[in-house]
């Protein structure tokens, strides 16, 4: 239904970033085939695309030990790569309803599976957050969790060191430069299984660093469900 909201403001396509064709839904049409949705088979612990189907772990995976139990994520990386680029940095917010929408639709089945206490986003550090305006992870698990009826917990963990942008580190970097970076702000709160939810899952480091700090304060079972996830060597 097209609405007078959509004709004043419309609605901006994640992928070309033009007002929706037709007006009133979350994508263009034909913008939509150009996304990648990440399929099988995949890597059982990390839920990256393989290219044999008799593997069971991507490369990274069979050679690294995680610290969460497993993951999964909605497209490769590189066919979202602007979008997500733009819905960081550039302050499209509204592309949260679609990547939610399709979250809940293509991975919701798994996460319901989980059987989750509560979706937790990834923080942003507080000085990140003023200068961005808003955290992205949260607006996804907003939408995913409002679409599949799972608490979202949005202050429960905390980023209390304003750490260096991952993507500048190599692997071993990544871990030192997380680490103390979170923190969970209150005990009273007790959970058995989350699932954390990111924009981009790369290494691993920032789920496994979150994941550490859960298992101490005696969360059992931590999945994490990502927009996108790079290539990584499978
Ligand atoms: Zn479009
Ligand atoms: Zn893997």
């Amino acid at each position: 239904m097209i609405t007078l909201k959509d004709l004043l403001f419309p609605r901006r396509c994640p992928v070309c970033d033009r007002p929706v064709k037709p007006a009133g839904s979350l994508i263009c049409r034909e913008c939509a085939d150009r996304l990648r949705y990440v399929g099988e088979p995949a890597c059982m612990k990390c839920g990256k695309a393989l290219q044999d189907k008799r593997q069971e772990y991507c490369f990274d995976c069979s050679r690294k030990k995680h610290l969460y139990d497993r993951g999964v994520s909605l497209y490769h990386y590189g066919s979202v790569k602007d979008c997500i680029y733009r819905f960081k940095y550039g302050g499209r917010q509204e592309y949260a309803a679609f990547f939610g929408q399709e979250m809940a639709r293509r991975l919701g089945r798994q996460i319901v599976a989980w059987r989750p206490d509560a979706l937790v986003p990834v923080p942003l550090h507080p000085r990140r957050l003023r200068d961005r305006g808003y955290n992205q992870a949260l607006l996804l698990a907003r939408e995913t969790g409002r679409r599949l009826q799972i608490p979202v917990l949005e202050d429960w963990l905390l980023r209390v060191k304003n750490t260096r942008p991952q993507k500048l580190l190599d692997g071993r970097e990544r871990q030192n430069n997380l680490k103390k970076a979170f923190k969970i702000s209150r005990n009273d709160v007790k959970l058995n299984t989350i699932v954390i939810i990111d924009d981009i899952y790369t290494t691993g480091s920032t789920v496994d660093e979150i994941a550490a700090v859960c298992r101490r304060h005696g969360v059992t079972k931590i999945y994490f469900a990502a927009l996108s996830i790079g290539n990584g060597r499978t």
